[in-house]
């Protein structure tokens, strides 16, 4: 992973910024058109983790507990990701309208920036080494000093009030996701004077996305990567350079694509990301709520539930009835819209989708063994009764 995924971002990139999308045989030249970071891109990255820090830290939001720890003490996370989100939303056009920076800062510094940041994660993840070392807990380590850096040393490693697993699973990566899309969009408009269809179908889908996400802030609480993913470089990395310099592929394809969809594909777009985002929305909202309170009603119904005999009951009805992971089939249908935005030219703005069927496939299953581990017979109980993993009758 610390060699193949930092090349694979810049091949992306590369190949979709200069070869107009074309999948290029990756040559010993690629290398070199890998970019070094810029002072202008390290001042960027500087100002932008800093922001969203002060801003993390300073202003004020509702406190949660998360889920019960080992020791059976619960953390305290503070969520004022809904405020910080649209102060930066509203700091960056403000930005803009005062002339301080160009709406295509993003765009126009992006290799840089995309070096600068993995270079940040490879360095903060020596310092997540550290900190989780040094706790004295021990949270699922291997004792091999790779593999440690790798998947981390520490489930929560806290500096005083900053959860920097809390942090870094959103601020600095989601919300960079959004603005570079914007940066993108104002390309586009600077180089061919209009802002397409597609163009504006990604950005109010993605936006939309990452928007939900703070607005229910409080349900990462309860999802696998905070209860049970440690964190070190790979989880570090895929929030902060993955989610952001990959997600935002299919705008930065569409910058030089300015092809336009007639209004039937418009309303399937529409309808397919809509479709996706109540499903992947009600069954992350369904778990989360009924964890908290499970006598509320699912679908006007008392929630039907299998009690494991570890104590945590297993939901049975609403989405988590249809199949065991339906929020995955949601986050899929909405991959998929994204990139049908793009047209049929080429696979590459594809690739968001084709990865993340991967990635959703292998966590189900990774999800499958730590239930099975943890509840034994239970889970086997649930999995007679609901038989299919993430697509109704299919998978
Ligand atoms: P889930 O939110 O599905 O959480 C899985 C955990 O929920 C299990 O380990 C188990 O933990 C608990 N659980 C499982 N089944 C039940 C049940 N029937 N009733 C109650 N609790 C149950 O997994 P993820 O964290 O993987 O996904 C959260 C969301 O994030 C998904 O929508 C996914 O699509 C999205 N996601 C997006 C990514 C992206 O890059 N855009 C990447 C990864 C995920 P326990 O019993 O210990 O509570």
């Amino acid at each position: 992973m610390l060699a193949a995924l930092p090349p694979l971002t810049y091949y992306l990139r590369i190949c979709v910024d200069e070869f107009q999308g074309a999948l290029v045989v990756p040559t010993a030249d690629l290398l070199r058109r890998i970019p070094a970071p810029t002072v202008t891109a390290v001042l960027i990255y500087g100002c932008w983790l800093l922001f969203q820090t002060s801003a993390y830290l300073l202003i004020p939001g509702k406190i949660y507990e998360g889920e019960p720890l080992s020791d059976k003490t619960r953390l305290k996370y503070k969520t004022n990701g809904w405020f910080c989100f649209w102060l930066t939303l509203c700091a960056f056009a403000l930005a803009i309208a005062l002339g301080w920076i160009p709406a295509t800062i993003l765009y126009d510094n992006f290799g840089p920036l995309l070096t600068t940041a993995n270079l940040f994660v490879f360095l903060f993840a020596v310092l997540l080494y550290a900190l989780g070392k040094r706790s004295g807990r021990s949270e699922r380590r291997t004792g091999n000093l790779l593999v440690d850096y790798v998947m981390g040393t520490s489930l929560n490693p806290r500096l005083g009030s900053f959860d920097a697993k809390f942090f870094c699973e959103s601020r600095p990566g989601l919300i960079f996701w959004v603005l570079l899309n914007f940066s993108f969009a104002a390309k586009q408009y600077e180089l061919h004077g209009q802002v397409t269809t597609p163009m504006l179908l990604v950005l109010a889908f993605q936006l939309l996305y990452v928007a939900d996400y703070f607005f229910h802030e409080e349900a990462i609480l309860t999802t696998w990567d905070i209860k049970h993913e440690n964190f070190g470089w790979m989880l570090c990395w895929g929030c902060l350079v993955w989610v952001p310099f990959t997600y935002t592929l299919q705008a930065q394809y569409l910058i030089h694509h300015t092809h336009e969809l007639p209004i039937v594909a418009v309303i399937g777009l529409v309808g397919l990301n809509l479709a996706g985002f109540a499903i992947f929305r009600g069954a992350n909202i369904q778990k989360h709520r009924f964890r908290k309170n499970p006598e509320r009603l699912i679908w006007g119904k008392p929630p039907q539930y299998i009690r494991t005999s570890r104590g945590p009951l297993l939901l049975t009805s609403g989405w988590w009835g249809i199949a065991r992971h339906s929020n995955y089939l949601g986050d899929l249908l909405m991959a998929l819209a994204w990139c049908l935005t793009t047209g049929f030219t080429h696979v590459l703005p594809y690739f968001y989708f084709i990865y993340f069927a991967i990635l959703l496939i292998h966590r189900d299953r990774r999800d499958n063994v730590t239930c099975r581990g943890k509840y034994g017979e239970d889970w086997d109980s649930y999995c007679r009764k609901v038989r299919w993993r993430i697509v109704p009758g299919l998978y």
